[in-house]
């Protein structure tokens, strides 16, 4: 399992069977640890949205147990069984991993938190700071310019899978396709007389978007099924499943959008070179 995508990846309250991890792993994610043969969480690869920039960001061993005192506690406390280690983790309540930022000036404001806990043999992220919406931001930042509304949806869609709202982030990111990508097409065939109220009224969404097909982006036109599971998401799946979805929702739409900005660009170019070439008699 990659262990760094619990950190930055995953949305809070997503669960790990503890089972799944070596016993290494587990206590690697849970307490920070100097030695660097066995340390595999020593560095977040994240983004300082102090210093504005990507930032390495730094395990730090100011928590209250480090990886070592722990081990020997375990050693001394419950020796070769592996549920006394689950119980014993249990009992700990919560396990505080901070990053530090390492470029200078910086103070503990700049620092990345996770809290963690152990419950029922789960592993359950339960808290960070900053959160996966405020990390966001910088990169869905290029949006806001394209357009306001669809920035605001997707950062809603962010921020409320940062929390495990898996159905809810769903409806913001098919609000994106249906009412900021598609529709609008939609509204601008039917106005040239392209296609008819009855085309719109009789069709399911999947044949609307062969209705604007030549106008749609190609990412789109070519996996429809990003709509059929944001609606199943919606409709049939659990928190957990929409969770598990998210990220790739999130990436395909950012496809989509990256494809309609880089088609507005060309056009702008286009037509301002056109219109240079007019000018020169
Ligand atoms: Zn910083």
């Amino acid at each position: 399992m990659d262990l760094h995508k619990i950190f930055l990846d995953d949305s809070l309250y997503t669960e790990y069977d503890i089972n799944s991890f070596t016993e290494e792993e587990l206590l690697n994610i849970l307490f920070h640890n100097e030695s660097s043969t066995v340390n595999k969480i020593k560095t977040l690869d994240s983004y300082c949205p102090i210093c504005e920039k990507e930032t390495t960001l730094i395990s730090s061993d100011i928590t209250t147990s480090n990886f070592r005192e722990v081990l020997l506690q375990i050693n001394e406390r419950y020796i070769g069984s592996e549920s006394n280690l689950n119980t014993f983790l249990e009992e700990c309540g919560t396990f505080e991993r901070i990053f530090k930022c390492p470029r200078p000036n910086s103070n503990s404001t700049h620092s990345h938190i996770y809290i963690f806990r152990i419950k029922n043999s789960k592993l359950i992220k339960i808290g960070q700071s900053p959160s996966l919406a405020d990390l966001a931001k910088k990169e869905i930042e290029k949006y806001r310019a394209f357009n306001e509304n669809i920035y605001k949806e997707l950062n809603r869609a962010i921020g409320l899978s940062s929390y495990g709202i898996g159905v809810g982030s769903f409806v913001y990111l098919r609000r994106i396709i249906e009412k900021h990508i598609v529709s609008p097409i939609l509204q601008d065939l039917l106005e040239k007389g392209d296609i008819t109220e009855d085309d719109l009224f009789q069709s399911d969404f999947k044949k609307k978007i062969d209705l604007a097909k030549n106008y749609l982006p190609e990412f789109l036109i070519e996996n429809k099924k990003i709509y059929s599971i944001l609606s199943k998401g919606i409709h049939q799946l659990e928190e957990k499943e929409c969770n598990y979805l998210f990220p790739i929702l999130k990436t395909s739409i950012e496809i989509i959008l990256d494809e309609k900005i880089e088609k507005q660009k060309r056009e702008l170019k286009n037509k301002l070179i056109a219109q240079q070439l007019n000018n020169f008699k």
